[in-house]
């Protein structure tokens, strides 16, 4: 039996291993995927992060990059790589697991192959889950090729023709960028009101003006942390009204319905299209553990990580878990020096 056992070797595993590390604790982490920075390997080729070197240290140990550079997502995968050596961090891959269970005060955590068993638990298992597809997809004829944005790599996975890309977020506009770029017709579906901030403003980057301004303290038990956290975060870095205004993009407004080739939009219906990536986001799914109840997003119940029905199981790495930061690789220390604080006084800090 472990004193702990971190479900999950992303950035907020890896925080919280720095931690209990640091501390001499006995501890495991147990990973769904078979090599770390598989999450990030397996987005998009082309992907840069919205958050220069300074903006994506762990705790311990510097991003290896000058200050102002957005790395790429193989860069990121690297540095993980190199923290788990550098800190001799324990990981059993190819462990999904399917339950977690307190049985007489000691948990149990089982894989398909194996039942482990420790006296405290940390889910670091990050934000996204299920891929969410709109019902009117199964609607759309077989030959079109749909990809989620989950498996969506580059545009040489698409076949020739049109292609419409669904989502205003950051991966749907940084994607329709790119299939913009290859000189075919790309239609947007989604909201026209996207709020977009660009990466550098007068010079600094947009994360310095986000601390400048206190932007990442706000926490979301404040009255404005509520307000930020429940609205529609920008679109970062990307000239969404620029990309708009290309002759080739063709906003349609929202997917309304498909009936095979045909799919209708706010702004029309279009029978041309050959390709479309989803970009329309993850359900989280914490089913599989026992015993906890759920927010309205079905995240689970916590006070900073702490769950509330559950002794001896946190979270982390969900976002908003405290404030903005939570959710990114150079904000996620907090979060784990809190709860490493917490698990050593067993009481909440101030
Ligand atoms: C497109 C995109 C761009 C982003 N860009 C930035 C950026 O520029 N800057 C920034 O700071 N942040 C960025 N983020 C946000 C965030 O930093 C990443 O999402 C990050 O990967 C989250 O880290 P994590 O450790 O919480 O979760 P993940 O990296 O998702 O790691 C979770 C780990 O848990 C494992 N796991 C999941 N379920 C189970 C299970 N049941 N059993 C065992 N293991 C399991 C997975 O295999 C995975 O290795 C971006 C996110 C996305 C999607």
């Amino acid at each position: 039996m472990k004193e702990f056992i971190i479900i999950g070797a992303g950035q907020s595993g890896l925080s919280m291993a720095y931690n209990l590390s640091q501390q001499n604790k006995d501890y495991l982490i147990l990973d769904a995927n078979d090599c770390i920075g598989a999450p990030w390997l397996k987005r998009w080729d082309s992907l840069t992060l919205f958050t220069p070197t300074e903006y994506n240290h762990l705790p311990g140990m510097k991003f290896p990059f000058p200050k102002g550079y957005y790395p790429n997502k193989y860069e990121v995968a690297d540095y993980l790589k190199s923290y788990v050596e550098h800190y001799t961090i324990p990981i059993e891959f190819n462990q999904k697991i399917t339950a977690v269970t307190k049985v007489n005060g000691i948990f149990e955590i089982t894989s398909a192959t194996t039942k482990y068993k420790a006296k405290q638990v940390i889910i670091a298992t990050g934000p996204f889950h299920t891929p969410y597809t709109p019902p009117c997809h199964v609607d759309i004829a077989e030959g079109v090729t749909q990809l989620h944005s989950e498996n969506y790599k580059n545009p040489s996975q698409l076949q020739d023709g049109d292609c419409l890309v669904v989502g205003a977020g950051d991966s749907g506009v940084q994607i329709l960028s790119e299939i913009a770029d290859t000189g075919r017709t790309a239609y947007f579906s989604g909201t026209d009101q996207i709020k977009a901030i660009p990466q550098t403003f007068l010079g600094k980057t947009l994360w310095w003006w986000f601390t400048k301004i206190g932007f990442l303290s706000v926490n979301r038990y404040s009255k404005i942390g509520q307000w930020l956290s429940k609205g529609v975060q920008p679109v970062i870095g990307t000239d969404v009204k620029s990309l708009l205004a290309k002759e080739n993009v063709i906003h349609m407004g929202r997917t309304l319905s498909a009936e095979k080739e045909t799919i209708t939009f706010q702004k029309g219906s279009i029978s041309t299209i050959k390709n479309i990536i989803w970009a329309t986001g993850f359900k989280p799914n914490f089913f599989w553990i026992d015993g906890i109840s759920f927010d309205e997003m079905n995240y689970p119940s916590n006070y900073r990580g702490v769950s509330n029905d559950v002794e001896g199981l946190y979270f982390i790495g969900l976002p908003w878990l405290y404030t903005r930061g939570s959710a990114t690789l150079g904000g996620v220390y907090k979060d784990a020096d809190y709860l490493m604080k917490y698990i050593s006084n067993n009481k909440v800090a101030a």
